[in-house]
């Protein structure tokens, strides 16, 4: 009976030695599942009504802006800022001719629109790193996408959608997509659109779907920390190197993915 007492502490005295060494280096606090909604192609005339439901539902969010939108919805644009949701860089107009023929065209795209934002936030602190293709990486050769990270910059797809640009696609649909895609993933990046009013009516059951599944709602950033919970999203991305950290990081996702079926 003593013995079986004495097996008893020693375990529990190890477990507590490996729980607190894991909230030393920070990473105990990392959620399993999370979910990353991003809007792209705003500011809309409707973005507020957007702001307003993720507000009501108490969720971040991350933006791939158009520069030429947020000069058309300046206002907006500092309602995005000031909610505290990520503003990346989506182009200037959603051209993407440019950018595929010669990719050095992708230093000023950069440079105007980080420039776009300071006149509009009236906030020099305001800077980005994040990337989104127009359309998505795939239809641009592999120069383009090794300039944005040369850069330092770093690009990112998706790997759950909405499909709410398709026509015919009212709420009930939007969320039967976002569902099927999601397929059990545990970290999700979700493409939907700003000025999209299937998506605002769906968003509701969209967040509780994700909330019933354990996921914890995030911003796209490339923190230290956002990369390690990057490292195990199946979407396409390229982050620039981050040093060793990084760079292990990278090769424990690609052995990841690897491994699976
Ligand atoms: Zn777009």
């Amino acid at each position: 009976m003593f013995k079986r007492m004495k097996i008893w502490l020693i375990f529990m005295v190890c477990c507590f030695l490996f729980s607190t060494a894991g909230i030393a280096e920070g990473k105990e606090q990392l959620p399993e599942k999370v979910v990353y909604l991003t809007f792209d192609d705003g500011p809309k005339k409707a973005t507020p009504e957007l702001l307003a439901i993720l507000d009501e539902l108490e969720v971040p969010a991350t933006f791939f802006l158009l520069g030429l939108q947020a000069r058309a919805f300046p206002e907006y644009t500092r309602m995005i800022f000031e909610r505290g949701d990520t503003i990346a860089c989506h182009t200037m107009d959603h051209s993407s001719g440019g950018i595929k023929d010669e990719p050095a065209q992708l230093e000023l795209v950069f440079r105007r629109f980080i420039k776009e934002m300071h006149e509009i936030l009236g906030d020099e602190s305001y800077t980005t790193d994040l990337f989104r293709f127009p359309g998505g990486s795939s239809s641009y050769p592999y120069p383009t996408k090794k300039k944005v990270t040369d850069l330092g910059w770093s690009w990112f797809d998706w790997n759950a959608m909405t499909r709410d640009t398709y026509e015919d696609m009212d709420a009930k649909a939007v969320f039967s997509s976002v569902r099927k895609t999601t397929n059990g993933r545990d970290v999700v990046i979700l493409l939907a659109h700003d000025g999209k009013k299937n998506t605002r009516l769906a968003l509701p059951e969209i967040v509780q779907y994700y909330r019933d599944g354990g996921y914890t709602f995030r911003r796209l950033s490339t923190s230290m920390e956002e990369r390690r919970i990057l490292a195990r999203c199946p979407a396409h991305m390229r982050l620039p190197d981050a040093g060793i950290e990084g760079e292990q990081l990278l090769l424990e996702s690609l052995k990841a993915r690897e491994q699976k079926p």
